[in-house]
């Protein structure tokens, strides 16, 4: 039968990886230049890091710690046997090649480690910090994640994201002079303003990309942040479960087959999550999101 969306787990079976791989979330104590006012002040709208994971929550603990935790909590739980180590918090390129080479050596220390992937910012990275990510694709799967979210300027603007769609590209052509690093995408659906040929826009855009891999999340408010009081306010609506399932499924037909689709809803603490609710019913969102692809009979790059 015909794979209605190319998951991460048959990836790393095409990779070769042998038992179960998961990853890794360290918070390597960077930041990010949409926060301090190097870019803007107060971040995107969205922003809470605590918010983004449930499993970024370790301040002060040194990465090796964080990495021997995680991994011996997913062992325990889906009996993971490798690891891809994934710097997640704030922008993990926002710092000098040396503090940077420090971070991700960390994981030299763990033979069980086969991969690191690291999220950023496309106006964060610079052909020196590209090489030094390029020297660990000699023995691990390297993958560097850029926050787009939206092509369209207006949105990025008004999400106060710092950087425009044209920062993206510039930051997908500099990385693909390295050619062993894959390039992962992330892309939010519902985000203020945006209608569905907005959204379709993008997946469409990272389609003709033909990326290595993306993810794709719907907005969700966390406390304490700019969309928290836009919520309140009345301002902004966020979707309900039927809506994203629909937009998510429409998303996946315009990307290429054989991008890697490694997150399709996100992960909130419950505490932290104000909206909407839905989101903490994951399985559900993942298995309404398939069901909907076939009894569309679609799946993705149907559109491609
Ligand atoms: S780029 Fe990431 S860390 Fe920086 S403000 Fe935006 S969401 Fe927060």
């Amino acid at each position: 039968m015909k794979e209605l969306y190319y998951k991460f787990s048959d990836y790393f079976r095409k990779q070769g990886f042998k038992g179960r791989v998961h990853k890794v979330t360290v918070d390597a104590g960077f930041s990010c230049p949409n926060r301090d006012g190097t870019r803007s002040r107060g971040g995107c709208i969205y922003c809470s890091n605590e918010g983004f994971s449930v499993h970024t929550r370790a301040p002060g603990l040194a990465i090796e710690q964080q990495i021997a935790q995680g991994m011996q909590a997913l062992r325990k739980r889906f009996k993971a046997e490798k690891f891809i180590v994934y710097f997640q918090a704030y922008s993990n390129t926002y710092a000098s090649v040396d503090q940077l080479k420090r971070a991700y050596d960390t994981i030299k220390q763990f033979p069980d480690v086969a991969g690191l992937a690291i999220a950023t910012r496309p106006d964060c990275i610079d052909e020196q910090i590209l090489a030094l990510i390029d020297s660990y694709t000699a023995k691990y799967d390297v993958w560097i994640e850029y926050g787009l979210q939206s092509i369209h300027n207006r949105t990025l603007v008004y999400i106060n994201r710092g950087h425009l769609y044209e920062d993206f590209l510039d930051a997908v052509y500099k990385t693909r002079k390295f050619k062993r690093i894959k390039i992962c995408a992330h892309a939010i659906v519902g985000l203020p303003f945006e209608t569905e040929a907005m959204i379709l826009d993008t997946a469409r855009a990272i389609g003709q990309l033909k990326l290595d891999g993306v993810k794709i999340h719907p907005l969700h408010v966390i406390k304490g942040t700019a969309l928290e009081t836009l919520y309140r306010r009345g301002e902004f609506k966020p979707m309900t479960r039927d809506e994203y399932v629909d937009l998510a499924a429409k998303f996946l037909e315009y990307l290429w087959p054989q991008t890697v689709i490694q997150r399709l809803t996100a992960d909130c603490p419950p505490d932290l999550l104000v909206a909407p609710l839905w989101l903490l019913e994951k399985q559900r969102v993942l298995s309404e999101i398939e069901r909907h692809l076939a009894a569309q009979h679609t799946f993705q790059g149907r559109r491609f």
